[in-house]
C-alpha cells in the first residue's frame, strides 16, 4: 500500500481538504481524506509531498501523440489547408522508427505534466505498440480518412479486422475516429457510428474547426475544395448544404452522444443539437489560439448543459501536451471562468466524453488511483486554485492505477514505511 500525504488534497474539482491523504490499495482509492483521520492503517509506504497538491489525474481528450515531434515545424500563415499540406509533407519521409519515438516523446511529456489518461488518435496504428507499454491510461481512437463513398464499406471492414486483433483492458479502450467532414464520405460517417454501437465503443471527429469547413459544407466552396483535388479525393460531390454540426446530427451521427472536437464555430441550432444529444465538446484552448481563431463557445456555454472537456490537439499547433497548461491558459484569459469548472473540465468532463467516469475523475474510496501531484511553489497560498493554476507550479508527481509513473524529485525512493 502507499499513502500520498500533502498540504492540499482535491478529492473532486470543488472540494479542498487541508492537510489531505491518499491510501492507494491494490491500485484503487482505499482512503481519501484528512491525514488525521488515517492513524491506524496497516502497513505502508508513506511519501509526504509537503506543500502541495494531490487531484485527480488529467484526462487530456484530444491529442496526436505521433505530431510531438513536429513542434514548431510548420509555419501558419493563416490558411488551415495550407497548414495541412505542410502537415502531409513533414511526414511524408518519417519511417516507423521516426513515428515511434515521436509517439514516445509524446507519452512521457503527457505524463510528465500529470496527465493520466489520453484519447490518442493514431493513423497508421503505430501508436498502439508504444501505448500499450506504457502505464499511462489510454482511449486509442482510429482514424479513418476516406471521401469516397464507394470505398467507405472496404474502409470500415479494414478497420474492423485491425481492431479485431486487439485486446482491450483497464488501461486500454479502443475507439473510432472519422477525421473530419472534409475528408470523410457521409457513407463512412454513418458506417462509423454504426460500429460504434456495435462494438460499444467511443465515436468522436473534428468538428467546426474553422470557418471554411462551413463554406466546404454549406456551398462546396473555398479552399478545401482545391485541397481535396490536389489530393485527387474529391469526386462527384454534393454539398450537404448544411453547417457542420447540422449535417452530423442530420446523419445520425450525434445520436446518443459522441465527442465532438473544436466546435470552434457554432450556430445556436447547433448548440441545441449537441445539449439534447449528451455529445462532448472537446475544446483545445491553445490550438484555438495558435490558428487565431474568435472567441471559442465555450465562453459563452455556460448556462448550457453540455460536457466541455479539454485537449491539447498536437505538438503541431501547440507548445506543450500538458492539460494543466491548458488550464492555466483558461485560468489567466477568461477570468469570469470559476476555477472548479476549469479543473471539472481537465478531470471529469474527460472521464465522462470517455466513458470512464466510473472509475477516475475523483479520488474517492473504489475508484482507481490516477493522481496528479502539483508543487504549487508559493508557500502560503491563500486559496490553492491560484496556486495550482499560477505559472510557476508543476508537476512533480504522477499515479496511474496505482503505479508511480512520473516522480520529479525521487520522492518514492527516499519514502518511510510505517
Ligand atoms: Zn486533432
Amino acid at each position: 500500500m502507499l499513502l500520498l500525504k500533502s498540504r492540499y488534497l482535491l478529492k473532486d474539482p470543488s472540494t479542498v481538504i487541508h492537510d489531505g491523504a491518499v491510501l492507494i490499495d491494490d491500485g484503487k482509492v482505499k482512503f481519501a481524506g484528512c491525514a488525521n483521520d488515517i492513524s491506524n492503517h496497516e502497513s505502508c509506504q508513506i511519501i509526504d509531498l509537503g506543500n502541495s497538491a494531490i487531484v485527480p489525474g488529467f484526462v487530456n481528450t484530444h491529442t496526436h501523440l505521433d505530431l510531438t515531434h513536429l513542434h514548431n515545424f510548420i509555419k501558419y500563415n493563416g490558411d488551415f489547408t495550407d497548414w495541412i499540406r505542410q502537415l502531409v509533407n513533414a511526414k511524408k519521409e518519417w519511417t516507423e522508427s521516426e513515428y515511434l519515438s515521436s509517439i514516445r516523446s509524446g507519452i512521457k511529456s503527457s505524463l510528465e505534466s500529470g496527465t493520466t489518461t489520453v484519447a490518442d488518435i493514431t493513423r497508421n496504428g503505430l501508436a498502439l505498440e508504444e501505448l500499450q507499454k506504457s502505464n499511462i491510461r489510454k482511449t486509442l481512437f482510429y482514424e479513418l480518412i476516406d471521401f469516397n463513398p464507394d470505398s467507405a464499406e472496404s474502409t470500415i471492414d479494414n478497420f474492423k479486422n485491425i481492431i479485431g486483433n486487439v485486446k482491450q483492458n483497464d488501461l486500454l479502450s479502443i475507439g473510432i475516429f472519422p477525421h473530419a467532414p472534409y475528408t470523410v464520405s457521409e457513407e463512412l460517417y454513418i458506417s462509423c457510428k454504426s460500429v460504434s454501437k456495435e462494438l460499444d465503443i467511443c465515436i468522436a471527429t473534428h468538428i467546426s474547426e474553422t470557418i471554411d469547413e462551413a463554406n466546404f459544407l454549406t456551398r462546396g466552396a473555398g479552399n478545401f475544395v482545391s485541397l481535396l483535388r490536389d489530393f485527387d479525393m474529391l469526386n462527384d460531390w454534393n454539398p450537404p448544404g448544411l453547417r457542420p454540426v447540422n449535417y452530423m446530427n442530420n446523419i445520425g451521427f450525434l445520436e446518443n452522444g459522441c465527442i465532438l472536437v473544436h466546435c470552434n464555430y457554432l450556430t445556436g441550432e447547433e448548440v441545441d443539437h449537441i445539449e439534447e444529444s449528451n455529445s462532448t465538446i472537446v475544446f483545445c484552448p491553445r490550438s484555438h489560439k495558435y490558428f487565431r481563431h474568435k472567441d471559442h463557445p465555450f465562453y459563452m456555454l455556460g448556462n448550457r448543459n453540455i460536457n466541455i472537456a479539454l485537449g491539447t490537439d498536437s505538438l503541431a499547433s501547440n507548445d506543450s501536451l500538458s492539460i494543466l497548461d491548458e488550464m492555466k491558459y483558461i485560468y489567466t484569459q477568461h477570468k469570469t471562468s470559476k476555477p472548479q469548472d476549469i479543473l471539472y473540465m481537465g478531470t471529469i468532463a474527460g472521464a465522462t466524453a470517455l466513458r470512464l467516469d466510473d472509475k477516475i475523475g475523483k479520488l474517492e474510496e473504489g475508484y482507481d488511483a490516477d493522481i496528479a501531484v502539483i508543487d504549487v511553489k508559493q508557500e502560503a497560498v491563500t486559496n490553492i486554485y491560484n496556486g495550482i493554476f499560477s505559472q510557476d507550479s508543476e508537476c512533480v508527481l504522477t499515479v496511474v492505477s496505482g503505479a508511480i509513473c512520473y516522480d520529479k524529485h525521487k520522492v518514492s525512493k527516499e519514502a518511510s514505511v510505517n
